[in-house]
Parts: structure tokens; C-alpha cells; sequence
């Protein structure tokens, strides 16, 4: 294909420039293409009505030809022109979702070329909201045929930038309108059966139609991922928005995903793989290794649907391995966002059960007295190993009155090994410390016994000693001079270098 210079025009929705849409309305009539913004992704559009021009579409796109295209217009009227057996409840379907992102299939009428419908008798229609998208069509003569304007296999654009990584010098002009509103393709409906049948979910969902003319169906290979049957819809069957890395989706309640994702992530980053994570604004916090990227709020499924194809697109840009993206709810526009995350991991799954069960302990709280020596210099022992597996490691006091700093002989001892304390505020042992995952382990025997005699045997409970099973004593420095601390600081060590081979053994048993 010959390179052509791709015009690009910014627009402003709000205050739209006759003039430009004039020029890419003419474009479109002489058979050029012309990428422009709707509510759901940017289209690549083309005059519907001229066979020609829908070659050119799949050519610049990379799109295999029985893959027909939407076609789209901005007046109701219109659509007679391009479908017939029009079925009744069109009207009341297009009173309440037209303009907007939802796609009709009828029987096509005799003007439709066979190149815009990928040889079927059926033809697409939408009515798009976005202004640019209806001022553009009406310049154009009013149909036309817009795919998501992305090179084949690609994630969807949802911006200007988007159409122009994928396009530009393949089509004659890109109007740049910002960014778009919705971020997902359009739900498309089958009117052709009855009740209609849901081909694609998108923003308007099958809650909403069931609303305006009852029960509508499914397209029974979008629920099932194995299903051998092709979908309805012929695009369905591509592996579309496809990142370069392997996207793995995990699923489980949300605990489980962000525990299994920061066990990956972990095991990631001690084999020096680069892995990115698909988070969310409330988990971000949770995760410290690998490339990590916002999709949106789980407070409102729509900023995730938005930021979907962005995060993708991202990614294609970091050089990562794998990518283990969170699940979402497969409720309202929820069941968009899944199945085309679905598409994107090819049906990779991941159960976050199955990985978390692999870890039995992730926190690792020592306990001592007052926790403002043997304690704290323990955990910031063991913090210093690489470990195999990752844990949060802390340590608590028997009986903590107030919050202290570390106790200064302590600390100057720590800094002569090249470790600090100064971090550490002493805190009381409670009840949230004792959790199936966390590993409570006690400097002296009598501490152990007051945390069983207060919590019973439920947690896992151990002395230091016994929980490596080496009885060297751990002398308590406590009022004694320096020489005291060092001397304890030398066993500890020693301890705390068998409890890492511990726990790295225990990682191995359970892998
Ligand atoms: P895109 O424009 O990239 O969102 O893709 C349009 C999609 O609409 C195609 O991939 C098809 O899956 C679907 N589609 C378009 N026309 C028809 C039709 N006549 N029958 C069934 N599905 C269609
Ligand atoms: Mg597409």
C-alpha cells in the first residue's frame, strides 16, 4: 500500500468548525477515509454506499474482508434507505437508545453494498451521539461505515494519538475531537430474530433492553469461553485487541486476586521478569513489584471501561512478559468490560484460590516484651534476606504503654551492621495479629505463653527457638551495657539466618 499523507484536524465538540467537517465530508464522497470520534471508540470512516470505499477500509485496517462493518447515520429517517423488514419494536428501541452506542442488524436493502456487509444480507446501523460524528455523516450524504479506526488485532482507540500509532500515512485524515466518552464498542442487537439477540455487549445492556421491549437473548458463544461455535457476529471470532504481552486474568473475591497478583508479581521480580498488573485505584497500594497501571474506580464501572483500552495500549509500550489483570463484576456495562478483557487474555485465567494456597504465611510478627529491641532488630533481620516468597514482616510488644522508638543501644548496634531502627515505633500485640497467615513468633517461652493463654491455640504461635528448632538461648540485654546488645545482636543473627532457610524451605515444599 502506497504512503499517504494523513491530515490531521482538531476539533472542539463544543464549537464545531463547519469548515473542517466541509473538507472530510468531501473526502469521504470522493471514497477517501476519514477517522473521526463517537461516543464509543474513534471510527475509521468511509462512504457506506460505495464498494470501493470499504475495500479501502479493510485494507487500511489489515481487516479481513468477512468482517462487515457498522454503518452509521445521524437521522432516524434514514435508516428505511438501508434496511427492510424494519421489525416494530425498532422504533421504541431507537426512541431510547438512539442517538448512542448501540448497533441494529436488519435485512439490507439493495443500496448496501455487499463490500460494506462482508457479503452478508444483513446490514449494521448505529446512530451515534457524539456531534462531530453526526455533523460529519450528514457532510458525507449521510452513511457511513465506520470500524473502530485501529490496525487489526489492536486495542480500539479511545483517542486522536491511538488512531494515529495505528494509522497514520495508511488514510487521508483524522479529526481529533479528544478524548471519547464511553471507551467500548457499541452493544450490537439482532433484529433479524425474535426476541432480538444481543451479538456484542456494550453500554446498553441486556437490563436495559428487557426495560423497553422485554427479554432480549444472548449470543450463547459470548457466556461460554470454550464454546466451539462461531459467534453471530463475524468479528467476534477474531482474537481482537490483542496486547503483545500474554494477559492472564485472575480471578477469586478481590482479597484473593490482589494476594495472588502480589505472589506473582514477587516470584516475578526474584526471576528478574518484568510483568505489568491491570489495578484499579483502590487496590494500586497493595501491589510492589511490577509495572502497575490504573484503570479506573471500582466505585464506578465506567471510568474501567474508559481506561480498558488505554491500559492495553500501554502496555504495548512497556516491554513486560505477562500481564495479570484483576476481575470485574460481570454485571451492566461490567459484561462489556469482561468479555472484551476476555478476548484480550484469549480466555487466560488464572483462579487466585489455586495460587494463594501455594503460600501459608505472609506476615511474620515477632513478639518481645516491650517490642523496642529484640523484637524490632529480629524483624529487621529477616527484612534483609531475599526471600523466596514475599511477607510483611513486623514485630510487636507483650506490653507496649505507648508508642517509643527503639531502644538506643539497640539501635547503635544495629547501625554498626549496616541497619537501622529508627523507623520503628513500638507497638501492642492484638488480636489482628493473629490471622491463619501470619506467622506470630515469640523471643522468650513466657511470652508464647501469654499469647496462648490470651488467644488460644488458633494462631500460629511459636517461639523463635522452637519454630527452627535450635535452642540457643537469646540473652535479654535489657539495662545491661553495649557489649550486652551485641552479644544478643550475634545470636539473633544466627537465628534469623536459619529462620529465612525455613521459611525459603517451606516456599519449596509448597510450590
Ligand atoms: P467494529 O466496527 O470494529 O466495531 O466491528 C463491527 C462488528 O459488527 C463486526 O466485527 C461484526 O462482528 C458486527 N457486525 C457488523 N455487521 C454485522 C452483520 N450484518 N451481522 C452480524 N454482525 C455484524
Ligand atoms: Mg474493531
Amino acid at each position: 500500500m502506497d504512503f499517504m499523507e494523513t491530515k490531521i484536524r482538531k476539533i472542539d465538540k463544543n464549537q464545531i468548525e463547519q469548515k473542517i467537517i466541509e473538507e472530510a465530508g468531501e473526502v469521504l464522497r470522493e471514497g477517501g477515509l476519514v477517522a473521526f470520534p463517537t461516543e464509543t471508540v474513534y471510527g475509521l470512516g468511509a462512504d457506506a454506499l460505495q464498494e470501493e470505499a470499504a475495500r479501502k477500509t479493510y485494507e487500511a485496517k489489515g481487516r479481513p474482508s468477512d468482517n462487515p462493518l457498522i454503518v452509521h447515520i445521524a437521522d432516524y429517517e434514514d435508516l428505511k434507505k438501508i434496511a427492510v423488514n424494519i421489525p416494530a419494536e425498532t422504533d421504541i428501541l431507537a426512541a431510547h437508545f438512539w442517538p448512542g452506542p448501540l448497533t441494529m442488524i436488519f435485512e439490507k436493502s439493495d443500496v448496501v453494498p455487499y463490500g460494506t456487509t462482508g457479503g452478508l444480507d444483513t446490514v449494521a446501523v448505529r446512530m451515534p451521539v457524539d456531534p462531530v460524528a453526526q455533523a460529519l455523516i450528514r457532510a458525507a450524504g449521510g452513511f457511513v461505515s465506520a470500524p473502530s479506526a485501529n490496525t487489526s488485532g489492536r486495542p480500539s482507540p479511545t483517542t486522536a494519538q491511538h488512531v494515529e500509532e495505528d494509522l497514520a500515512g495508511k488514510i487521508d485524515m483524522i479529526i481529533d475531537g479528544g478524548t471519547v466518552d464511553i471507551g467500548l464498542e457499541s452493544t450490537i442487537l439482532d433484529m433479524t430474530v425474535t426476541p432480538p439477540m444481543i451479538l456484542r455487549p456494550g453500554a446498553v445492556t441486556a437490563e436495559m433492553f428487557e426495560e423497553v421491549i422485554g427479554p432480549v437473548s444472548i449470543d450463547e458463544t459470548l457466556l461460554g469461553d470454550e464454546s466451539e461455535k462461531a459467534p453471530k457476529a463475524p468479528g467476534m471470532k477474531y482474537r481482537h485487541y490483542a496486547p503483545k504481552a500474554k494477559l492472564m486474568i485472575v480471578e477469586g473475591d478481590l482479597r484473593e486476586e490482589i494476594l495472588a497478583i502480589r505472589q506473582l508479581t514477587y516470584a516475578a521480580h526474584r526471576e528478574n521478569r518484568k510483568v505489568g498488573v491491570i489495578a484499579t485505584n483502590e487496590t494500586l497500594p497493595f501491589y510492589n513489584y511490577g509495572i502497575v497501571k490504573n484503570i479506573g474506580t471500582r466505585e464506578n464501572e465506567k471510568t474501567i471501561a474508559h481506561g480498558l483500552y488505554r491500559v492495553l495500549r500501554e502496555f504495548d509500550e512497556e516491554d513486560v512478559e505477562e500481564i495479570y489483570s484483576e476481575s470485574f463484576a460481570a454485571q451492566g456495562i461490567g459484561k462489556a468490560i469482561m468479555n472484551r478483557l476476555e478476548k484480550a487474555a484469549g480466555h487466560l485465567r488464572i483462579p487466585a484460590s489455586v495460587i494463594i494456597a501455594k503460600q501459608k504465611y505472609r506476615t511474620v510478627t515477632f513478639v518481645s516484651r516491650t517490642d523496642s529491641a529484640r523484637g524490632p532488630m529480629a524483624a529487621e533481620m529477616l527484612r534483609q534476606y531475599d526471600l523466596k516468597q514475599e511477607y510483611v514482616i513486623n514485630s510487636r510488644g507483650i506490653i507496649v504503654l505507648f508508642p517509643e522508638p527503639a531502644n538506643q543501644k539497640a539501635e547503635a548496634i544495629m547501625k554498626s551492621a549496616q541497619m537501622t531502627l529508627e523507623n520503628h515505633i513500638s507497638r501492642q500485640f492484638d488480636e489482628d495479629n493473629i490471622q491463619d497467615d501470619t506467622l506470630v513468633l515469640a523471643i522468650e517461652e513466657s511470652q508464647k505463653e501469654k499469647l496462648l493463654s490470651e488467644y488460644g491455640e488458633n494462631g500460629n504461635i511459636y517461639t523463635l527457638n522452637e519454630f527452627i528448632e535450635d535452642d540457643t538461648e537469646i540473652p535479654d540485654p535489657y539495662g545491661k551495657p553495649l557489649a550486652a546488645y551485641g552479644e544478643c545482636y550475634e545470636i539473633l543473627s544466627g537465628l534469623v539466618a536459619k529462620l529465612a532457610d525455613k521459611l525459603d524451605s517451606l516456599a519449596e515444599e509448597e510450590k
